[in-house]
């Protein structure tokens, strides 16, 4: 579905790497690459971490996530995104889609919020479970960007933090700015099928220094800085990307503009085929760039889009359906959710094609 693509500079990081003997967390690649990445993203701060799981529950946690709250996402989107919210002992919102976008839609979640919200004491609560609302997470699905600007519009109101899952989205941008960027925190991931890869590995960026110290303390076990002594401060994590991965990393992000444009290319020529035989094809809105990281149509019914999974399969070629809604999985089914219309449309519908980087034309 998506390939990686080694055409640059990794064999020579990477062994420059194993020469240092550097391989773990400690390293110089792990610090050029976060500051290459904030630099490319046109951020203050960026943490890189061992995957994009990690890189969400860290998030949540430096927000204030805690046992018992309640964290609005939506139930269109890979497991990691509920999976992390329940690593901190927190429940998932599912809040329903946009056709178009495939990400959280904002007037679902202001509806939501106006029916079952209320502040008190400056703290967003769930008037009916007494709980508190702690965090936001819409999701960049497969690179299209969401409506971000109003979705954080609303979660200011709100006194809501939000934390974009943007794990498939580097490379993509929101009337020219990198997704990521606009939440109080952003999470990416850079797992072996994403645009780029460092096998496995994710990072957070944000422009709020003081996050940035506590993920950087937290993520390295909380340990204090002393010149012997073993102290911890608090509970920690063991979630920095080694170095090894992080010299992978370097040499991919060099590549990612070249990879935009031959995605790009392969988008279009696929946008030109759809249309001729009048399928729907994803595509970005006026004001978005895609990275079009994996491609999309949308077809006409469940039985049409199991035939045409079908024929693929017969004929060799790598397609797939999106991932079954959250609150159909055991772990989220209790899970407080609004009527999930337009994500049970598009889960019927949506199939991903080949969407690698094409090193022949
Ligand atoms: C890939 C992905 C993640 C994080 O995945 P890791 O494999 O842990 O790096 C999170 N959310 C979404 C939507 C993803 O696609």
């Amino acid at each position: 579905m998506h390939e990686p693509f080694f055409g640059g500079n990794e064999k020579e990081y990477v062994l420059d790497c194993i020469n240092s003997t550097f391989v773990s967390s400690i390293g110089s690649y792990v610090s050029k690459f976060e500051e290459e990445l904030a630099n490319y993203c046109k951020c203050d701060e960026a943490i890189a971490v061992v995957n994009g799981t990690s890189a969400l529950h860290a998030a949540l946690h430096v927000v204030g996530v805690k046992a018992n709250d309640e964290v609005l996402t939506q139930a269109f989107t890979f497991v990691a995104t509920a999976n992390a919210i329940k690593y901190c002992g927190a429940n998932p919102i599912f809040i329903d889609v946009e056709i178009d976008t495939m990400g959280m839609s904002a007037s679902s979640l202001k509806i939501f919020l106006e029916m079952n919200a209320e502040i008190r004491e400056g703290k967003c609560i769930n008037k009916n479970t007494g709980n508190k609302i702690a965090a936001c997470i819409p999701m960049h699905t497969y690179g299209f960007p969401v409506n971000i600007e109003e979705i954080c519009e609303i979660c200011e109101n709100w006194s809501i933090p939000v934390i974009e899952d943007a794990a498939e989205a580097l490379g993509s941008k929101y009337k020219g700015k990198a997704l990521g960027t606009f939440g109080d925190l952003g999470v990416l991931s850079f797992n072996g099928n994403k645009i780029i890869t460092s096998g496995g590995g994710g990072a957070i960026l944000t422009n709020n220094p003081k996050y940035a110290q506590e993920i950087k303390h937290i993520t390295t076990t909380a340990k204090v800085p002393h010149l012997y002594e073993f102290h911890h401060d608090q509970l920690g994590f063991n979630y920095r990307m080694p170095n090894l991965n992080a010299a992978l990393l370097c040499a991919q992000l060099e590549q990612l503009d070249q990879f935009l444009v031959n995605k790009r290319e392969l988008a279009e020529r696929y946008k030109d085929y759809f249309d001729k035989i009048g399928v729907k094809f994803k595509w970005e809105k006026n004001h978005c760039e895609a990275n079009f990281w994996l491609m999309c149509i949308q077809l006409e019914s469940l039985e049409e889009r199991n035939s045409f999974l079908e024929s693929c399969i017969s004929a060799g070629i790598m397609a797939r359906p999106s991932w079954q809604l959250m609150h159909t999985l055991p772990a989220f089914k209790h899970c407080i959710r609004d009527d999930q219309k337009n994500a049970k449309f598009l889960q019927e519908r949506i199939v991903n094609i080949p969407s690698s980087y094409r090193s022949i034309n």
